[in-house]
């Protein structure tokens, strides 16, 4: 069996895992990224629909949910978007500057991973694919009765390397291991809860997970009566628990996405009702009556297409204001035309759930940042061993913000491990 010491043992090569292995590395630390898949930063190849929305111009610690929201602030500031946009132009990759901020490569995501792992073989950092962890040990922790083979090992970590016709086992040992293996969206592109059960066997805590940028499914009767809906696309903002977001939504054949209902559902628990102006440019009552009143004497499905997809507008007619469908604009009383104005403003839907970590491009929770360092990424209580990135109980919102998370806690932990 195969023996080796690194003086830093990262788990995960994704996004998070990278940057601290680049991060430490360039301290002149020897670095091995474990890998159980068979290539590192699947999530990055599939990110921002191939071209990686990698950061944005405008992050505060505001765009992260957390139980702890001061957690996330200090490791933003000490890397922060305009870092990661000199690795970028270093690399001479090409971007733009998209709505809110948003930087994407103007080629291909690929050209971010290329960048990562350039920066990883530049320092020097072992890459080892397709590798599963069978065990750990703290090998630090004298109840265990381990005499570690190397004097400044911490932790042993066993397990199996798979090719195509062979397996090897080996044993790796390390002073400092950071946990890099991301949550549990989209099992396919890695995700897996490996991060949080070493947590839990480290007696560091966990709050409950739930998928987080992700569509929303509705229940059958709904989806039935919206059915002709799916496609369509509607400029809305969309509310819950105080939080709004103004952008598009599409219904789908299963319920709700689009980027309005993948940012409200990072804010959205079981059960609560989201709130959806489908005019928000119309601020008023009197304003919607004045615009609608430009043409009198038409219907007022005729008058919401200015507004509305026309799919839409049947819908509505359908079933807000059936009765009036066939009676010109000025005929219907003034106090219908309130109560539709409010209505449009206010559209409440409850979801009937999410569509699970299937599609959800994070997890929500996760490693109690509480438990954990914000300056180094250490964990409290376990000399040696880091969380960085997805793992922990950190999620951005739509737009780079998750990136930057990744970059900013990976380097981090990369700077002190
Ligand atoms: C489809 C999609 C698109 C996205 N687009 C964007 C975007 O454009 N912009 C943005 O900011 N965010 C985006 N995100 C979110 C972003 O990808 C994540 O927040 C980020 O990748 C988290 O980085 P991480 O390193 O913590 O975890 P990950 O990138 O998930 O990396 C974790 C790694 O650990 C490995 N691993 C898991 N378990 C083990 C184990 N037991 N042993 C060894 N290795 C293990 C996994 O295979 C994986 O390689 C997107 C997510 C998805 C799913």
């Amino acid at each position: 069996m195969k023996f080796e010491y690194y003086d830093v043992i990262i788990l995960g090569g994704g996004a998070a895992g990278l940057m601290a292995g680049a991060s430490a590395a360039s301290r002149g630390r020897s670095v091995l990224v474990l890998e159980k898949s068979n290539m590192v930063g699947k999530k990055i190849l599939m990110s921002g629909g191939g071209r990686c929305n990698f950061t944005n111009l405008n992050v505060t610690p505001e765009n992260f949910i957390s139980n702890n929201p001061y957690f996330p602030t200090s490791a933003l500031s000490r890397y922060r978007p305009e870092d990661f946009i000199y690795l970028v132009e270093s690399h001479g990759i090409n971007y733009e500057e998209r709505k809110h901020g948003q930087l994407f490569c103007k080629g291909s995501s690929r050209e971010v991973l290329n960048a990562l792992i350039k920066e990883c073989s530049r320092n020097e950092v072992f890459i080892q694919t397709n590798y599963e962890i069978t065990e750990i040990v703290d090998s630090s922790d004298r109840s265990n009765r381990i005499i570690p083979k190397h004097p400044n090992s911490n932790f042993i970590i066993k397990g199996i390397k798979r090719n195509k016709k062979s397996e090897e086992r080996s044993e790796y040992c390390c002073e400092s291991l950071i946990v890099a293996t991301g949550g549990l969206s989209i099992p396919t592109l890695g995700g897996s809860g490996f991060g949080y059960e070493l947590a839990e066997k480290c007696d560091v805590e966990i709050l409950s997970t739930q998928p987080g940028l992700v569509p929303f499914v509705l229940e059958d009767n709904l989806l039935k009566d919206l059915r002709n809906l799916s496609g369509v696309s509607v400029l809305s903002e969309i509310s819950c628990h105080q939080q709004s977001f103004s952008e598009s939504f599409l219904f789908t054949h299963k319920g709700l996405s689009g980027p309005s209902v993948l940012q409200i559902s990072n804010y959205w628990k079981p059960g609560d009702f989201i709130c959806i102006n489908l005019i928000p440019e119309i601020k008023t009552a009197p304003q919607f009556e004045d615009l609608i009143l430009r043409k009198p004497n038409v219907m007022l499905r005729t008058a919401m297409k200015d507004f509305l997809p026309k799919s839409l507008v049947s819908y509505l007619e359908n079933n807000w204001w059936n009765e009036h469908r066939n009676i010109p604009i000025n005929k219907i009383p003034q106090k219908i035309i309130k109560e539709i104005y409010e209505r449009l403003g206010h559209w409440k839907i409850c979801p009937a759930g999410t569509e699970g970590y299937r599609t959800a491009e994070v997890t929500l929770g996760g490693v109690d940042t509480n438990s954990v360092s914000s300056k180094t990424f250490e964990v409290k209580k376990c000399k040696g061993l880091y969380f960085v990135g997805e793992v922990l109980d950190v999620t951005g919102q739509l737009g780079g913000y998750n990136f930057q998370w990744a970059w900013a806690s990976g380097y981090a932990a990369g700077s002190f491990a």
